[in-house]
């Protein structure tokens, strides 16, 4: 199937049953804004917790913090953000729909690279065994060619980006023929930019209202309140403050479901190092935060590190968790070495000192910072593409069904037991219901007794339940129930007080944390 129906087959499901729902969705939504139902909401509380305690738990030199959205708009002259937080932003007159300039000369460039990769798949497919892509793409005509195009365009790209040079990058989409790829015209109107802040007014107009920000990344919040922690909680450097937040961006263009949000939610973690061993900080953060998303189980192949080679002003080392998606490789982290940059605006913006007396040393400095950066709806969506699986499962007089199933790691799962008797009689439902009374303090447990057991079972499936119990009439006589495993759909037949012990570990977010 192609991964587009993949895709689109996976947000169907996610709205059936209960993952995410439009925001909105009587009105006719509203877009780019979702809404998580009873089972997306219970996975993002696990992914979040999953997060914080392998940051908080596991750290000792790390705690958290939950700073307000409001804060003073003056943070964010300080931060950049009033007056670069801008996407070039660019019309078609005839399909009326907005772009951003840099993604349409992005997209262009990968349509090049397209190009190569086929080559190359052609040549590997006729040379077999002996093909060596190295040597391939230093001497073919064509690749070389097309690789020339890639460089030109790519430099001319980054320089008319790195001088916000506006007229530049319509030039670009002109001189590359590229066109609308909804009316296939290149009737453009001027790129200009446009900021993604969300602006709102605090308090009455009579009391002289003024303007405040939806924070567009939570990142600030850590940055005011640096001092305040590090007082408060005696902390020596290097350590860390961690905080999981809504954010808000006015995201020009808005695609591919919880990928790219107007309203999402971040879990960052600045970390305050010496100036000096942040490089080498940025190295640990990034070999830990691969590890963190590897634990999950999802299959090494489908990660990957981009590393800037155009850093951001205030940066001097950023790299990207890039994971492979129904759409492709993608971002989900963002760790950036941010330098001293944003304590010291702030320090001169706020006219308050911003620095750390090292008690070692005996000298007083602005701190370096490591950031980690995760969107959690991205997680999410990471996960869900992971888990989402349909099977073709082969029935007994030779026909064949598709059992649809979200292979979530066990710890994540919104639902991790399902207790089932078998029929709605002869004291069954008591004993289920009895097992959920008992194990609902140590994890998520949900009693279902409508419709046939196998419709049960793949109800269960479709949401992610990795563990059924079934309760017969053999467990009045012997005390035994039938646990079945989502993945592997095996049974087997166990005693009703061993439950806690096969299913406790395996649902336990420190059975992830011990694999850090
Ligand atoms: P992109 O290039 O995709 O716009 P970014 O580089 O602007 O992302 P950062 O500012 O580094 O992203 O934000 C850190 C993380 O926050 C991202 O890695 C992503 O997981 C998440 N994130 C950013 N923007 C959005 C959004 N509009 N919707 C959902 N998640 C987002």
């Amino acid at each position: 199937m192609a991964q587009e129906d993949v895709f689109k087959k996976l947000v169907a499901h996610c709205k059936e049953y209960g993952y995410v729902f439009p925001s909105s969705e009587i009105y006719d939504g509203l877009s780019a804004v979702y809404d998580y139902g009873q089972y997306g909401v219970e996975l993002k509380n696990n992914i979040k917790k999953y997060w914080w305690d392998s940051m908080v738990l596991m750290n000792e030199n790390i705690v958290g913090l939950d700073s307000a959205i409001f804060m003073h708009p003056t943070i964010w002259k300080a931060s950049g953000h009033v007056d670069a937080f801008n996407d070039p932003l660019i019309d078609n007159k005839d399909s009326k729909k907005r772009y951003r300039a840099d993604v349409l000369i992005e997209e262009h460039l990968a349509k090049f690279e397209e190009k190569i990769s086929k080559e190359i798949g052609k040549a590997r497919e006729r040379f077999g065994e002996a093909f060596d892509e190295n040597k391939f793409r230093e001497t073919n005509p064509r690749v070389l060619a097309t690789q020339q195009k890639i460089d030109e365009l790519n430099e001319r790209f980054n320089r008319a980006m790195n001088a916000s040079d506006l007229a530049e990058l319509k030039q670009i989409i002109i001189d590359n023929e590229i066109v609308c790829p909804v009316s296939g015209t290149r009737n453009w109107t001027d790129v200009r930019q446009f900021n993604l802040m969300f602006a709102t007014e605090i308090g009455s107009a009579s009391d002289g209202a003024g303007k405040v920000y939806l924070r567009p990344e939570t990142a600030q919040g850590i940055f005011v309140n640096f001092l305040n922690v590090q007082k408060t909680g005696r902390m020596k450097l290097p350590f860390g403050i961690a905080q999981i937040g809504k954010a808000f961006r006015n995201e020009i263009v808005a695609r591919q479901f919880i990928f790219r949000m107007r309203e999402f939610e971040q879990m960052e973690m600045q970390f305050f190092v010496q100036p000096g061993t942040e490089l080498e900080w940025f190295r640990h953060w990034k070999e830990i935060r691969m590890k963190w998303h590897q634990s999950l189980g999802f299959g090494e192949e489908n990660y990957r590190f981009h590393d800037h080679v155009k850093l951001a002003h205030y940066a001097n080392a950023a790299t990207d968790i890039e994971f492979r998606f129904p759409f492709g490789f993608k971002e989900v982290e963002g760790i950036h070495s941010r330098t001293d940059y944003d304590l010291k605006q702030h320090q001169e913006y706020s006219g308050k000192k911003m620095q750390y007396f090292d008690p070692e040393k005996g000298v007083s400095y602005v701190p370096y910072v490591i950031e980690t950066s995760i969107g959690v709806d991205r997680m999410f969506l990471q996960i869900i593409s992971a888990a989402y699986t349909e099977e073709e499962l082969k029935k007994d007089d030779g026909s064949s069904d598709t059992r649809v199933l979200m292979r979530l790691p066990s710890v994540l799962a919104p639902v991790k037991l399902a207790v089932m008797p078998l029929v709605k009689k002869d004291g069954l439902p008591e004993i289920a219901e009895k097992i959920v009374k008992d194990l609902r303090f140590l994890f998520n447990c949900q009693y279902d007794d409508k419709d046939s057991i196998g419709r049960r079972y793949r109800r269960q499936d479709a949401i992610g339940t990795p563990y059924c119990i079934t309760i017969d009439h053999q467990t009045i006589e012997d005390n035994t129930v039938t646990i079945r495993y989502r993945d592997s759909m095996e049974q087997e037949r166990v005693e009703i007080s061993r439950l806690t012990d096969i299913i406790s570990e395996k649902v336990s977010i420190s059975s992830l944390l011990k694999k850090l």
